[in-house]
């Protein structure tokens, strides 16, 4: 049996580097130290809602609804779906837990499996993992930059470089209006792809998105969203791009980005690595005023991201900034014979008990093979007792990388032990 196709598992030693689980501990870690310096708080949602969020929340048009979404119906004959997204779980939490009465600004991040019935390729999963942050109660634009700023401050703590930051404005709903109608005016529809063809209809600004190269032709000199943006939206534009600039971050304006979910407003941007991954963004988002009140909530702004945590450990993998793997075991008790095994046993809990790291192998195998077992687990001692070191009150502590060795005391163990390690 395999995993199912377009999954994966995290092992402590997988083949594929990016799938080893201290990876994913330090990217987590590196999360929760930013999340502590900026003051975001975590949400966790369940893994499936009812489908309805997802189409009233994404969009019956997107992609995600359209096509990716993991649906069944539960014992009841309700129909349920494996989250694809985090924002509408976020809002439908948010709406349910009254959270506007808590306090009128909100600074949320998650991490967790999305999934989305896509088709399988390199960085595309049927599972896989995204970090996201909600900034809930302001349309002001020093939280759009506050949320990038926050992103690349992660990628920066994980050591990563060479990013690229693509913004744009899809405006407000009277600009998108007017621009989706001189779209279809200017597009030949009988000329589109069959993807595009529907998007003519359900949502023309999504023709942008396009990968087909017909469709990428006939978008060439097509009418852009700039050109029909309200003074108020170009001021939030700008002001977003000249305050990330004074912190350091290069906001490209691209013309043509609008983002597969239907409910951003103003700004949206995407975030991409140099090299093969240029085409793969790893972090995307923008601003969703909207939702909320869509979702039946109280009408509040938000700005939001997702980064995909696979893309960016691959990225890591590809920059050589992925970190080797920590060696988090102090001890590795050896038992030589049955005596000393029951005493170990008991001190291996005592060690637990006063936070020393400790293991054992009770398979009561030769101290040779022992002693590797310890070097292969990188642990920093082994500690050796056998029937002389039971008589005398002394076990023998061995240094693994130096092979250096020393007598202490095994009675009082932890507190002996703490003074060595100190
Ligand atoms: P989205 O929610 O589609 O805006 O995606 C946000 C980020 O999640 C993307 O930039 C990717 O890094 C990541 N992502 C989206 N879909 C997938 C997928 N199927 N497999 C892996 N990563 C994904």
């Amino acid at each position: 049996m395999t995993s199912p196709k377009g999954t994966f598992d995290i092992l402590p030693s997988s083949d594929e580097p990016w799938q080893q689980s201290h990876l994913w501990r330090f990217f987590e870690e590196k999360v929760y130290s930013a999340a502590d310096l900026y003051g975001f708080e975590e949400i966790r949602t369940p893994l499936f809602e009812r489908t309805e969020l997802f189409t009233r929340g994404v969009g019956d048009s997107s992609d995600i609804v359209s096509k990716e979404m993991y649906t069944f119906d539960d014992k009841g004959g309700r129909s349920m779906t494996l989250r694809p997204e985090m924002t509408a779980s976020v809002m439908r939490a948010f709406i349910e837990h009254r959270l506007d009465q808590k306090a009128s600004l909100h600074r949320l991040f998650y991490m967790g499996p999305m999934f989305r019935y896509d088709r399988p390729q390199a960085g595309r999963y049927r599972q896989f993992h995204q970090l996201g942050v909600e900034i809930i109660g302001s349309k002001n634009p020093l939280y759009d930059v506050e949320m990038i700023d926050f992103a690349f401050s992660i990628y920066e703590k994980l050591g990563l470089s060479h990013l690229h930051l693509f913004i744009n404005s899809v405006g407000d709903p009277a600009a998108r209006k007017a621009f989706s109608a001189a779209l279809k005016e200017y597009l030949p529809e009988e000329r589109l792809s069959e993807d595009s063809k529907k998007r003519y209809h359900t949502n023309t600004l999504r023709i942008l998105d396009s990968k087909d190269p017909q469709d990428q032709a006939l978008l060439e000199g097509a009418p852009t969203l700039a050109d029909f943006l309200s003074s108020a939206s170009q001021d939030h534009l700008q002001t977003v791009i000249a305050h990330l600039k004074e912190l350091g971050h290069t906001a490209t304006i691209h013309p043509r980005l609008v983002r597969g979910l239907d409910y951003y407003n103003e700004t949206v941007f995407e975030i991409t690595g140099g090299g093969e991954q240029a085409q793969n963004a790893i972090c995307g988002g923008g601003r969703y005023d909207g939702l909320l009140k869509t979702l039946g909530g109280p009408d509040l702004p938000g700005v939001g991201f997702a980064t995909g945590i696979e893309r960016v450990l691959q990225m890591l993998l590809a920059q050589n900034k992925a970190p080797l793997k920590k060696t988090l075991m102090t001890v590795f008790l050896i038992a030589l014979g049955d005596s000393s095994k029951e005493l170990c046993f008991k001190l291996l809990k005592e060690l637990h008990s006063h936070d020393i790291a400790a293991t054992m192998d009770y398979s009561g195998k030769k101290i040779k093979d022992q002693l590797k077992i310890a070097s292969d687990r990188g642990c920093r001692y082994a500690l050796i007792i056998g029937d002389e070191e039971l008589a005398s009150g002394l076990a023998e502590l061995k240094e693994l990388a130096t092979r250096e060795s020393q007598k202490i005391s095994w009675k009082n163990l932890a507190a002996v032990l703490k003074g060595v390690l100190s």
